[in-house]
């Protein structure tokens, strides 16, 4: 199968070179051949592109055809109209496709039914709508009948349509539908809807057609190709629902690209014991695991297995009902699995005994599968160490540091149930029943765990804020797991001894009741609940990190580290970190940054016993008072310095003079004049009302209108330059200690806020003279250079001036951002949401680099710096350095180096490498 899975496209008709091309609109599979393969996402979805590649496989596929995501968005072009070229060709592939099933939709004697499902090039999953059994209608019921020699089932089929057809396409609620079966199932005494016989479906089915007529004002479309065009048009309008948009948001996917529409053949999972309808994973999707994983229903049809209201089967039970369609799914799931190199999610149905594959595509995995599946298929020779790298997103490299519980503390409690262990990870924290109480609670600073009995689609905005989701029902494919371990959260589903009622807030389970705002906490590697609230501590990782476990020791570790270093062979930027303090340098160091691209000095300020001395400092009105304060800060500084140059073992340091408003250093005004009011009501005199009543004087002095655009950066150096001469000799003064030591250092000197070449030629000449000083007196050279923070725009407008003064340069792209835009870094969120809303932003700039933008001031100050000092060392130390799509941009930007903090060093390797294999500098 190998050869023919590697079977080009289809080669274009010869007659494409005379005629001008039209363009392609609705793509055909079936018998063997289709009109696309698996390189045309963007056209045809993935689950579109998935059929194609799998027909011309030669898989068992029902036939069918995509509607493209082009089509979608002419249809939205159009003003949610479909053209008359786009009706066309799916007309001519409906005849195709009737053609092929050997059934014509509509026909009363052999009905052809059909599924209309979405595709977006990204899984989406759950997010836009379906519909099957589209083609039954009041004749084809009995055709449907007559053929399969059971009432029941076509009844069943027609009344389903009914629903989805009406709550899709016709949008009335569902709950009028539910209201009908529900009262037919009472005034049969049926306690399931699987109890109800043909002519008690039938009743329902005349119920819901009433329910269409009143609540959708017409009567229920029998014209199967006017149920087809509904039902098309529902699914590109669920493009545009509201939480597809929102799920786009959360995963950063493009409103622009558009979802296609697949119709293919009905097949029935539902027709009786010897058929099935199942999902499933060639490896474990939460542990990585190599074990064939997944579950089914036997008589049902996919949406039940999905939606978690039954709890399925595992998989492996499949074998023992249907052994000989299991052992072909083993084998076609293999074949997937070594021809797409990667664990593959499929969905499959078993009418009657055989076996047809509904869909493959690559399975989403938690961050955690996703390291163990790279490293393992490196292993078994499947891909090699590059293609591993291209293939782990780099966030989830980040999901294997999260918290693990201590297990002294997770022993202490007893298991209070055991669930389906969806997506690891430690969770612990309030009980909230509402995906809305979840947002609420959170947004009050508080821990929650979401409990419900399913999720829904719906529910996304609370599981992405909650530490960890637990569900009653469901299985390991069901939305809370699939979603659940998509965003790396722990889950838990499935736990059916739990009795929740979400209306009453609560659940018990074991004769224990929680309530709302209870604590629970779970293992989502076992499956563990337990009642209380338990510690977590870090993961294995940082454990070795911090050396408190041996490398050896874990495999986790040893994957993580095995990626990484994979990851070092194919990038071209330095890795660098934001770390103020040696143990942020070592911990920085150990995730494998090699330098430091920004210590921000200030920070130091802010050390134990410090700040009155700052304070003095500020609040000096001479000079000779101030350097006194000075010299008492000169040896911690020194101290602080001589530590993170030590952690970095002679990789390059970054070190920034001092950069806010001095205010934030002081007491706040209303606060001071509180303590003050308070003092002289108690009638306190004297030296410490004397003390608060100067502090206020010189907190008044310093109040700024706009303190981010006041007295700060360079301005502070340049109206003190005795704090520069401090910062430069404290710096001199502990690399010259380690060169004693015979340790090397090199610090890099940088003047923040420049944006006037004067301005950096006034503080290089400070630093200059104190560094010779200092040298002279110790008696030892050490390579120093001098480079600025380029982060206003005057600074990257005019680069090549300032790369005359500046050895390096280093992007500030936190301040750049906010001066480009206008926006304030502190109030953004004021007016982020609504930017969003309206589509004015996708993202948030200071997350992700704003490449039109800031990215240009970028671009100009790199090229311009380097064309008046070509060997200019140029990096990034704004929060866009740990960001995987900026890293993209600063790759391609020619960039040296990108400075992240700690914890993001290994997103940044793993990024750096991607981009490094996918972008090319100056791209
Ligand atoms: C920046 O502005 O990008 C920067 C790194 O400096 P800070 O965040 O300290 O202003
Ligand atoms: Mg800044």
């Amino acid at each position: 199968m190998a050869k023919k899975l590697a079977r080009k496209a289809p080669k274009k008709a010869a007659s494409s070179k005379k005629a001008p091309k039209t363009k392609k609109y609705v793509y055909f599979f079936g018998n063997g051949k289709a009109d696309g393969d698996r390189t045309m996402k963007d056209t045809l979805g993935g689950k579109g592109s998935g059929l194609a590649e799998m027909t011309n496989a030669g898989l068992p596929v029902p036939p069918g055809f995509t509607i493209s995501t082009d089509a979608c968005m002419l249809y939205y072009k159009e003003g949610r109209k479909v053209p008359a070229v786009v009706e066309r060709e799916m007309e001519a592939n409906l005849a195709k496709l009737e053609k092929a099933a050997g059934a014509k939709l509509g026909d009363a004697a052999n009905p052809l039914l059909v599924s209309v499902r979405s595709g977006a090039k990204f899984s989406m999953p759950g997010m836009m709508d379906t519909i099957l059994n589209l083609g039954m209608n009041d004749k084809t019921v009995e055709g449907l009948k007559a053929r399969t020699n059971n009432g029941r089932f076509a009844v069943d089929s027609y009344r389903r349509f009914i629903q989805m057809f009406g709550a899709v396409v016709l949008e009335i609620p569902k709950d009028a539908f539910e209201h009908e079966l529900e009262a037919v199932k009472k005034s049969k005494g049926a306690h399931s809807d699987t109890d109800l016989d043909e002519a008690a479906l039938r009743e329902v089915v005349t119920r819901y057609k009433a329910v269409v007529k009143s609540k959708g004002k017409r009567d229920f479309p029998q014209d199967p190709l006017e149920q087809l065009r509904g039902a098309r048009d529902a699914v590109f309008r669920s493009w545009n629902n509201a939480r597809a948009i929102e799920y786009r948001r959360i995963y950063e996917i493009p409103d622009s690209i558009g979802t296609a529409v697949n119709v293919q053949m009905m097949v029935f999972g539902n027709t009786g014991d010897r058929s099935a309808t199942g999902v499933g994973f060639t490896r474990n999707p939460a542990t990585g695991a190599k074990e064939f994983y997944g579950e089914f229903l036997i008589n049902a049809q996919g949406e039940d297995v999905v939606s978690g209201v039954r709890t399925p089967q595992p998989i492996t039970e499949l074998e023992k009902v249907l052994p000989q369609a299991y052992r072909q799914l083993r084998q076609i799931t293999t074949r997937l699995e070594r021809h797409y190199k990667d664990i593959q999610d499929f969905e499959f149905t078993i009418q009657d005994e055989r076996l047809f594959m509904l869909q493959t595509r690559n399975g989403k995995r938690t961050g955690y599968a996703a390291v163990v599946i790279a490293t393992d298929l490196v292993s078994e020779k499947l891909i090699t160490p590059k293609e591993a790298v291209l293939q782990v997103d780099p966030e989830s490299v980040s999901q294997l540091l999260a918290p693990v519980f201590d297990p002294k503390a997770w022993k202490a409690l007893p298991v209070a149930t055991k669930g389906l262990p969806a997506s690891p990870g430690a969770a612990s924290g309030q009980a909230v029943f509402t995906a809305d109480d979840a947002v609420e609670w959170t947004r009050q600073g508080k821990s929650v765990i979401l409990v419900r009995k399913e999720t829904v689609p719906d529910d996304i905005h609370g599981m992405f804020v909650a530490q960890g989701i637990l569900t009653a029902t469901g299985g390991m494919t069901s939305h809370a797991a699939v979603v659940g371990r998509q965003m790396g959260k722990p889950s838990i589903v499935g736990a059916g001894a739990l009795e929740i009622s979400e209306s009453g807030r609560k659940f018990s389970v074991g004769g224990q009741t929680i309530k709302e705002g209870d604590f629970v906490s779970f293992d989502g590697l076992t499956g563990e609940v337990k009642l209380g609230q338990v510690a977590t501590k870090p993961s294995e990782i940082l454990q070795v990190v911090a050396g408190e476990m041996k490398a050896k020791d874990s495999d986790v570790y040893s994957r993580f580290e095995k990626l990484l270093s994979w990851a070092d062979k194919y990038r071209r930027l330095g890795i660098r970190a934001n770390a103020d303090q040696p143990d942020q340098a070592e911990t920085a160091y150990a995730f494998g940054a090699r330098g430091i691209g920004l210590c921000r000095t200030e920070h130091m300020f802010f050390g134990e016993g410090r700040i009155p001395i700052v304070q003095r400092m500020i609040l000096a009105d001479n000079e000779a008072d101030r350097r006194k304060a000075l010299n008492e800060l000169l040896p911690l500084q020194r101290g602080d310095f001589y530590g993170v140059f030590k952690a970095m073992h002679g990789n390059p340091v970054t070190i920034r003079t001092i950069d806010p408003p001095l205010h934030e250093f002081l007491p706040k005004r209303e606060d001071l004049m509180v303590e003050i009011a308070k003092m002289e009501a108690t009638g306190k005199t004297g030296k410490d009302l004397d003390e608060k009543h100067k502090l206020l004087r010189r907190v008044e002095q310093l109040h700024e209108f706009n303190p981010m655009l006041g007295h700060r950066g360079v301005r502070l150096g340049i109206t003190y330059p005795e704090i520069t001469e401090m910062q430069t000799r404290a710096i001199i003064e502990a690399a010259c200690q380690l060169a004693k030591e015979g340790i090397k250092v090199v610090p890099e000197i940088m003047i923040p806020l420049v944006g006037h070449v004067k301005e950096l030629r006034d503080q290089k000449a400070v630093v200059e003279r104190v560094a010779a000083e200092v040298m002279k007196e110790q008696g030892v050279k050490v390579k120093y250079l001098v480079g600025t923070m380029i982060e206003v725009p005057r600074g990257a407008v005019t680069a090549d001036e300032i790369a005359a003064e500046a050895q390096f340069f280093s992007f500030g792209t936190n301040d750049l951002t906010q001066l480009t835009f206008g926006f304030s870094r502190d109030d953004i969120g004021k007016f982020l949401g609504a930017y969003q809303d309206r589509k004015i932003l996708d993202k948030d700039p200071f997350a992700t680099i704003d490449t039109v933008g800031v990215g240009s001031l970028v671009m100009e100050g790199v090229r311009k710096g380097r064309k008046t000092r070509p060997d200019l060392k140029v990096g990034i130390c704004g929060e866009h350095g740990g960001d995987p799509s900026s890293i993209h941009f600063f790759e391609r930007a020619g960039l040296d180096y990108v400075s992240a903090s700690p914890y993001r060093i290994p997103v940044a390797r793993l990024a750096a490498a991607q981009a490094a294999l996918q972008v090319k500098v100056g791209d």
